[in-house]
């Protein structure tokens, strides 16, 4: 290299008196003692970065962007600031001001257009990292991401040559050894060094300074996580750019899963984050960073290292299902059984009446039909009297047998008490649900039940309404009482029919038609 460097203390002084090396510009310092200030004020923040038409313009933009988008779409700088929050606003100007100061000066030495999209990648991948875990400070850890290899570009300043024998394929950590065997540090401590004299947030720059050894900090605590982020945003940048992707990004999962505890579907969400973030990413910094392909290519890598994993993982946790799988089957036989009637074996009142309301409110929601069909089986009293109490649990079983087998796999029988039963037809009209009423009609009319040397024929009555767009109900209990009236209007014509409730002559009350049944 061109320059030697006789020990690190002289290199840091170096560091710090270049002077063409950018600090930040008048602005963005004042935007950082803002950023200190605990009673920060919208005015005060609108001010300073309202002195920056192009700061304003990216703050502006930003806040409509996919890194707000569910937000509501803002007009002028308070409002962006409101909707960014001052201080991730702050963070915002902070880093657009320090990449254009920093872009202004370009290093010789190392491959500049690499370093920018390793960097934003970098950034990206930091906050898509914090936004995964909910770790809160989203702008902090982009920020950090953006400056974390700051001191690459400040060495490179220094001595033109100083990374000239590194290969174009070198790995981050190849980087870093080189610096720390001329130096004595690597850049995580320049450029930690950097941003303190810079007077950035401690948080800022002690991620930076441990962006290398990330283990060395329990990743406990809100500290150690965010560090963790900036940690291994950084690393996931290399693996996105490396060379054999699918074995880095493999072998990043697991290093990310100890460093964070993030699982593996996590890390395809994190990437997928990663990629929605970029195409804003690269317009607000003005820089290419992932193609099309390479992006599809990148998340099929992904998704496909995490099938690959939980393949592995599956077959460990496969006999687990498996007891999992007799358990649950054992609870849907439990809860089945709580839902039927234990005489008849059709669905009891209970449930009924919880499905009823349910039904009920998507017919109202999806402008859908319901019909409800009232059923009773006819002097059955009778039966009892005559045949016994056991016989007529006989026919009351076969009767709501030929209910059943009548209707289709989306409709429902329950029993609603007695000898008395609901049908439940979904998205059915009132002249189809009349077609089905009759088909339960001729059903039951053609049992025959043995009892000693008689034979008893059964008939049922039945009531029927619908709900359609056209003829409302208020509600569920409204459409069961008008099956119910219609009902007793069928008991008084003469039985064994069905009557719906439209067709009825308006004024007969269900009190009456119940009184002369
Ligand atoms: P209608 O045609 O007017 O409906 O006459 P009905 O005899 O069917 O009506 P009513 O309400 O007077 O009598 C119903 C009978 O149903 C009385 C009751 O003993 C009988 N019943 C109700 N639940 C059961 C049951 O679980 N098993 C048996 N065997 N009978 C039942
Ligand atoms: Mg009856
Ligand atoms: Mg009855």
């Amino acid at each position: 290299m061109g320059t030697p460097v006789n020990n690190t203390a002289d290199f840091e002084a170096r560091l710090r008196s270049q002077v063409d090396f950018p600090s930040p510009s008048r602005v963005a310092s004042e935007v950082i003692a803002l950023a200190r200030d605990p009673d920060i004020e919208v005015a005060k923040v609108a001010q300073a970065i309202s002195r920056d038409p192009a700061m304003t313009a990216k703050v502006l933009r930003i806040a409509n962007s996919a890194f707000y988008a569910q937000r509501r779409p803002s007009k002028n700088l308070r409002q962006a600031l409101v909707i960014i929050g001052l201080n991730a606003a702050l963070t915002l100007a902070l880093s657009f001001s320090l990449v254009s100061s920093l872009r202004g000066c370009r290093p010789h030495g190392i491959d500049y257009r690499r370093y920018w999209r390793r960097t934003l990648l970098a950034a990206t991948a930091c906050r898509a990292l914090g936004e995964s875990l909910h770790i809160g400070h989203d702008e902090d850890l982009f920020l950090a991401g953006l400056l974390q290899d700051v001191a690459i570009l400040a060495i490179a300043r220094t001595s033109s040559d100083f990374y000239a024998e590194i290969s174009p394929e070198a790995t981050h950590s190849e980087w870093a050894a080189h610096e720390k065997q001329l130096l004595g540090k690597d850049h995580a401590a320049f450029g930690a060094m950097l941003l303190k004299s810079w007077n950035l947030p401690e948080r800022l720059w002690h991620s930076v300074e441990l962006s290398h050894s990330p283990e060395s900090l329990a990743a406990a605590g809100d500290e150690g996580r965010f560090i963790g982020c900036v940690a291994m945003g950084s690393e996931l940048a290399d693996a996105v750019l490396a060379t054999d992707r699918p074995a880095a990004l493999d072998a990043l999962a697991t290093r990310i899963q100890n460093v964070l505890g993030l699982s593996d579907e996590k890390f395809t969400e994190v990437v997928t984050r990663i990629l929605k973030l970029i195409p804003e990413a690269e317009d607000l910094y003005e820089t290419s960073i992932i193609d099309q392909n390479d992006a599809e290519a990148l998340l099929a890598q992904a998704r496909e290292m995490l099938t690959v994993r939980s393949l592995h993982a599956l077959r460990e946790v496969h006999a687990l299902q498996e007891t999992a799988g007799l358990l649950l089957s054992r609870t849907e036989q439990l809860e089945d059984a709580n839902r039927r009637d234990g005489l008849t074996g059709v669905m009891n009142r209970a449930w009924l009446d919880r499905h009823l309301e349910r039904e009920f409110t998507q017919a109202v929601m999806f402008q859908r039909s319901l019909s409800v069909a009232f059923i009773d089986l006819d002097h059955f009293k009778k039966v009892n009297d005559t045949f016994g109490h056991q016989m007529g649990d006989k026919v009351l079983r076969s009767c709501a047998q030929a209910m059943q087998s009548s209707i289709r796999g989306s409709d429902i029988v329950a029993r609603y008490g007695g000898e008395e039963f609901v049908v439940l037809l979904p998205g059915t009209d009132d002249e189809m649900a009349r077609q089905v009423c009759e088909r339960i009609l001729a059903a039951i009319r053609e049992l025959r039940h043995e009892a000693n040397s008689a034979t008893i024929i059964t008939t049922v009555s039945i009531g029927l309404a619908t709900y359609t767009p056209q003829h409302r109900f208020a509600s569920a209990t409204e459409l069961v009482d008008a099956a119910d009236h219609a009902l007793y209007a069928a008991k008084l014509r003469g039985r064994n029919r069905v009557d719906c409730f439209a067709e009825l002559e308006i004024g007969v009350a269900p009190a009456m038609a119940r009184e002369s049944a």
